[in-house]
């Protein structure tokens, strides 16, 4: 009974030792590979093979050996007695003794009709697509999908098959969606849909995700089919909003601008900023927020950008102005970079508003002006007191001389005293109104030139010889450089500091002073060294103020206005001045000229 159930069954059956030849054949094996039963017995089946007949049979004989299933696979057999080959779909299974012994494999081969055919290549085909793959009907039935699809929206094929495609679309769309569908069915064409407009797909449960969808019509003899590709994108959608969200924490008005300078993408800034919602700007001209007089050139250097585009900062110079919505005209710095993108170049422009920093630049220049004024004017007024107030003193200085050498004789002591002082504070208060008519003078009708500093100073040492040989002062000048500066005001400035430094000398110490120079960035590094009493740290910005000393004349001799000039004369030259000091050990000046 056995025998004659596989004898005369419908599928294709032969029996199969390990090695691979034919033990067994039923009718319709004798039929469908167009030989004997006689014929077919002991040949090698490999031999009515038309796919990788070795290679396969191998495997196969291997797993059934280790007790796996195998699903139907799909071969291509010889009909004819070898000379026509045929797609069949074949079960292979093990053939083992009672004892459960592996004897061989028999092979079950049903013909595949031509649709079957069609269908399996299609699917095939769909499986290799990275995407999630949909084939519906006219009538929008699904009658194709691929695993991805499956993956992707969590139903299994059978779920599927035979449904309306709208089980796939969100249920506040499904009535749009099916309207949309019925009018691409009656003009199908192959098209991205997602290209303008925000697209979602549904999973069985409820849950939505963003997709990017393509169809294609597939016109077939059975009618026309539409196939869609789905593409979940999420992750793009994920990555875009976070580039949205590092475009609206930039603390500048970022504008993004495709062809024909039309505004793609702009951050919230650009709101804020130009009075503008994103949704009136995209798709709008850049020059929707440019002045009016502007307009018609910037084109040009939008178009000449976009040929060369190079990265340029803020803040190149240019004094570029804003438009907002309100007509309202703002001062901008703006920077440009390109971003190639898969539809080209596109142009980042970030936008500061700097009113508030012209403003407050304006602000400052007024204040410096006014300072300036009020600088000149007090100079003016030193100059003016200072050089009237010589004439007066010259006439009391002569005078007194005068009493002094005529009638000096007729004074007693105490008158002689006094009278002594007398000449004395006033040749004192000649000296002080020098000192600041000198001040006022410092800087007047000034030529710049290169001044070396070598010459300065060997000519000073010779002028302050008598001191120097006097106190036996050690003076050590290093090499120093040439600067541009102002010759007699420079060689005051050495003077002073030279002279203090000589000055300033411990009892019975001999004084050493060096002078020395370095380069520091943009500026020469002078000093002036020496090994005096010292300053004390509370005093080292006073002693810079006109007038003030910190000792007694009967101690050192002096008037307080050396240092006010030094300090005068460095900020001619647009440095600085200051003093290192250690009591009792010395003090080190340093003045900064810029190169
Ligand atoms: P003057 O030398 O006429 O007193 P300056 O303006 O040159 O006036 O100096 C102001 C004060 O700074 C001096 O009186 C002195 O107290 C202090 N000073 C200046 N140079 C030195 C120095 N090299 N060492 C110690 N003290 C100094």
């Amino acid at each position: 009974m056995d025998d004659h159930i596989l004898f005369h069954a419908t599928d294709a059956i032969i029996g199969l030792d390990l090695r691979g030849s034919i033990t067994y054949s039923n009718t319709s094996a004798e039929h469908l590979l167009g030989l004997s039963s006689r014929e077919l017995l002991d040949r090698d089946h490999r031999t009515l093979l038309a796919d990788d007949p070795n290679h396969t049979y191998e495997m196969i004989r291997e797993s059934l050996m280790f007790g796996e299933h195998i699903d139907p696979i799909r071969r291509e057999v010889l009909t004819k007695g070898g000379k026509a080959p045929q797609s069949v779909l074949v079960q292979y299974s093990p053939m083992k003794s009672d004892k459960g012994k592996f004897m061989g494999i028999s092979a079950i081969m049903r013909k595949l009709t031509q649709s079957e055919k069609v269908a399996n290549k299609a699917q095939a085909l769909l499986e290799t697509a990275p995407d999630a793959m949909v084939i519906v009907n006219q009538q929008g039935q699904i009658v194709l999908v691929n695993a991805q699809t499956e993956a992707q929206f969590g139903y299994t094929k059978e779920e599927l098959l035979g449904k309306e495609l709208e089980i796939l679309v969100p249920d506040d769309i499904v009535y749009q969606h099916r309207h949309q569908r019925e009018r691409y069915v009656s003009e199908p064409v192959p098209r991205n849909m997602s290209e303008d407009m925000e697209l979602k797909g549904q999973r069985k449960d409820g849950s939505t995700f963003p997709v990017e969808v393509s169809l294609s019509p597939l016109k077939t003899e059975n009618g026309l089919f539409i196939s869609a590709a789905i593409r979940n994108i999420s992750d793009r959608k994920k990555e875009e909003h976070k580039f949205r969200r590092l475009l609206d924490s930039a603390p500048d008005a970022i504008v993004i601008v495709g062809k024909e300078g039309l505004i793609q993408i702009v951050n919230a800034q650009v709101e804020k900023i130009f009075g503008y919602n994103k949704e009136d700007l995209i798709g709008k001209k850049v020059e929707e927020l440019i002045p009016e007089r502007y307009k018609n050139k910037h084109p040009g250097h939008r178009n000449s950008f976009a040929h060369n585009p190079k990265v340029r900062p803020m803040g190149a110079g240019l004094e570029l102005s804003g438009l907002r919505k309100n007509g309202e005209e703002f001062p901008v710095e703006i920077s440009l970079s390109p971003m190639e993108t898969k539809d080209g170049i596109l142009i980042i422009a970030a936008i500061r508003d700097i009113t508030d920093r012209k403003s407050a630049q304006k602000e400052l220049e007024r204040k410096y002006k006014e300072l300036e004024e009020k600088n000149k004017e007090l100079e003016q007024f030193a100059y003016v007191a200072s050089h009237d107030l010589q004439e007066p003193l010259q006439t009391v200085i002569s005078l007194t001389e005068f009493l002094a050498e005529s009638y000096g004789g007729m004074l007693d002591t105490n008158g002689a005293k006094s009278m002594e002082y007398v000449l004395a504070s006033t040749k004192r208060m000649r000296q002080l109104i020098k000192g600041l008519l000198d001040y006022s003078q410092i800087g007047r009708q000034a030529v710049l030139a290169a001044v070396d500093c070598n010459t300065l100073l060997m000519e000073i040492k010779e002028d302050l010889s008598t001191v120097i040989t006097n106190t036996k002062a050690s003076i050590k000048v290093e090499k120093l450089p040439i600067v541009q500066g102002y010759e007699t005001a420079l060689r005051q400035l050495f003077q002073n500091l030279l002279t203090n430094a000589i000055k300033f000398t411990k009892a019975n110490c001999q004084p050493v002073v060096s002078v020395f120079c370095k380069e520091e960035g943009e500026n020469w590094l002078f000093g002036v060294k020496d090994n005096g009493i010292g300053i004390d740290k509370k005093y080292v910005d006073r002693i810079f103020i006109i007038f003030q000393r910190l000792h007694l004349r009967e101690q050192y001799e002096g008037t307080g206005i050396g240092l006010a000039h030094c300090r005068k004369i460095v900020a001619l030259h647009h440095g600085k001045i200051w003093v290192e000091s250690e009591i009792n050990k010395g003090s080190t000046f340093y003045f900064t000229i810029p190169k």
